[in-house]
């Protein structure tokens, strides 16, 4: 394999320390002496890509063995695809520079439904075929994995493996059997797969037959050959204080969407937010241990050089003794002048105050995620915010001279009414009455933002059967929002609901969207995430090309009895639980957090042997 030149290319495009490599912490290894190689190969560009924690640990895990390597690629931004295209220049590895299609394993983060179209890109770029069916055992296997891997049918046809749930131990077990299969005198592609398929966790869709009734429902997923499980179970570290962590973070040399030590204190969440897809999957909740915390902190400061950390999970202030560890950080980095955040503040008064204990957020601005105006449908949604927890959040920021605060809501959640959508606005202006009552009877300087974007079903949550609202019934309720507001402290955003229409097909989506994203790619659809290059009319066209009408996915409510396009993968949490869950939410009865109070029966634990893992400071 020869390493690819780039020099004269860096000078034409935008950002060229995208391309260059080198940064600090890198890890360069010789090709030619490793068992196994993978390119770890983000389907975005650098900056979000190199912000992923998911895609860090990975790479420090295969590392830390001293016969596989991994090396990074990104998605190339759209002035640089056009060089290596117009230069015959295959897509390559950041550290070596190496072809991808000369690694063993290609294995692309499945972040977003919307990234799709990228790795079709990417694999074009490397000269890799694009359809799974069309590799032989001269290409790489390509792997997705993430959390959009909970249902990876829409791209099944493009991938020759799935990774379902937490990859740390299962890329290991990957790399280790195919050390010892793929050197065997005649070994076949297929055997290959056979031997990998073997490993919990591991799915290979090609050994997987759907079959489709008159109605166009799916009416059988099995597997097409022996040996092969039924239902693909998530893999799950039962001991996040043993797993490995990366201590040497590489340091990008251009600021990157979390530009910060991420410091992951806990995994999963149990609040059990209906709508949330991590919230469900990520099952049941593992605290690091403090004092493991205090020593990762250190090193991780000491090796990269960084001036903050960012206390990392799903919800960090629901970390036990989040505290405590606040003020053991603050102490042991005192003298470094090194900074702790939170990613993001719950609506609530505790939270505000943590906050500005960490003097992280400027005076400026807050921002909380409410999800709905109405206490109704919030409970339906079993947000678990009362209305007086936010209004007590903003009156102690603005007692502390905030101005500024941003609020977030989904329109469109199943069985909102418009008085669940004027409740948003109602919310908006006590949250301006807060104000006045702290400043005098006058909102002078305030600015409340409020945002809005469509409710996406996902996969594995208690809504995965709920379809969408049609685009003019959301445009109506934007209407009645929009006129509702009162006070001209507010001003009112929206996400274009194209996107989160065309998310939410491919979210509920099964394999035969496979030929809609191929389509798409080949209208000249990529980075469908960046308002910029989203091209709406080239998807819609795509449906239509290849016959497939993309509202009897987003709009249907799917039955209970239906098979699902993702039945066969499993995250633990049972069926039965999330239809459950959804009767409740149509009752608005509100579940509590197994974390603090007893167990709600979700099955994940019981299933895969898993315990929630809470520290409470006795232990130390
Ligand atoms: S099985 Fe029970 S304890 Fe475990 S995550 Fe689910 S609800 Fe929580």
């Amino acid at each position: 394999m020869e390493p690819i030149c780039q020099h004269e290319i860096l000078t034409q495009v935008e950002k060229p320390a995208r391309y260059a490599g080198n940064e600090w912490n890198i890890i360069v290894k010789d090709h030619e002496k490793m068992d196994v190689t993978f390119a770890l190969a983000f389907p975005d560009v650098y900056e979000v890509g190199m912000s992923f924690l998911g895609y860090k640990i990975l790479y420090h895990i295969i590392n830390a063995r001293e016969n596989f390597y991994a090396e990074r690629a990104f998605a190339p931004w759209v002035d640089m695809e056009q060089k290596l295209r117009s230069r015959d220049q295959l897509l390559h590895s950041s550290e070596t520079k190496t072809p991808l299609k000369d690694f063993d394993f290609v294995s692309f983060t499945l972040q977003y439904e919307m990234s799709y179209t990228n790795i079709l890109n990417m694999l074009d770029l490397a000269g890799i075929p694009m359809y799974s069916k069309d590799r032989t055992k001269e290409d790489p296997l390509v792997i997705g994995g993430g959390p959009s891997a909970f249902n990876p049918e829409p791209i099944a046809d493009f991938l020759d493996l799935v990774v379902i749930g937490e990859g740390e131990e299962a890329v290991i077990d990957l790399a280790n059997v195919y050390k010892e299969i793929q050197g065997k005198e005649g070994v076949t592609r297929e055997e290959v797969l056979m031997h990998l398929a073997q490993i919990p966790g591991i799915y290979v869709p090609q050994f997987y037959d759907v079959t489709y009734g008159e109605d166009s429902k799916i009416t059988s997923i099995r597997p097409n050959r022996d040996g092969i499980p039924e239902k693909i179970e998530k893999r799950v570290l039962k001991d996040l204080d043993a797993a490995e962590y990366p201590e040497d973070l590489v340091v990008p040399f251009l600021n990157i969407v979390h530009d910060r030590v991420m410091l992951e204190i806990q995994r999963g969440c149990t609040r059990g937010c209906r709508f949330c897809q991590a919230g469900m999957v990520y099952r049941p909740v593992r605290e690091r241990k403090k004092e493991n915390l205090r020593k990762i902190a250190r090193t991780l400061i000491d090796k990269t050089g960084y001036d903050e950390i960012s206390l990392t999970s799903l919800a960090s202030n629901d970390y036990t003794q989040i505290q405590e560890l606040i003020h053991e950080l603050l102490e042991e980095f005192k003298d470094n002048r090194i900074s702790i955040s939170l990613p993001s503040l719950r609506a609530d008064k505790f939270s505000v105050d943590l906050a500005e204990k960490l003097q992280q957020v400027r005076k400026s601005g807050l921002t909380f995620a409410p999800e709905a105006g109405s206490q109704r449908m919030r409970d339906v949604i079993n947000k678990g915010v009362e209305e007086q927890d936010l209004i007590d959040a903003v009156t102690s920021a603005f007692r502390s001279g905030y101005k500024q605060v941003k609020l977030y809501f989904l329109l469109g959640l199943p069985t909102e009414t418009d008085e669940d959508v004027v409740g948003i606005a109602d919310l908006a202006d006590k949250v301006v009455d807060a104000y006045k009552a702290v400043n005098g009877g006058k909102a002078k300087g305030l600015r409340v933002t409020v945002s809005t974007s469509l409710f996406v079903p996902k996969p594995h949550t208690p809504f995965q059967w709920v379809g969408q609202v049609t685009k003019d019934e959301l445009h109506r309720r934007r209407l009645i929002l929009q006129n509702s507001f009162r006070s001209k402290a507010i001003t009112y955003n929206w996400h274009d609901p194209n996107v989160s229409f065309l998310e939410g097909v491919i979210s509920r989506g099964d394999r035969r969207l496979s030929k809609v994203i191929y389509q798409a790619w080949k209208n000249g659809c990529k980075f469908d995430s960046w308002t910029e290059q989203f091209r709406n009319r080239e998807w819609l066209q795509a449906y239509q090309q290849v016959g497939i009408d993309p509202e009897s996915y987003a709009f249907r409510q799917y039955g209970f009895d239906e098979i699902l396009p993702w039945e066969h993968i499993s995250s633990g949490v049972s069926k039965k639980y999330l239809k459950l869950e959804y009767e409740r939410a149509l009752l608005g009865k509100t579940i509590e957090d197994c974390k603090t109070n007893n167990c709600t029966g979700c099955g994940v634990c019981q299933s895969l042997g898993v315990d929630v893992v809470v520290w409470k400071g006795e232990e130390a």
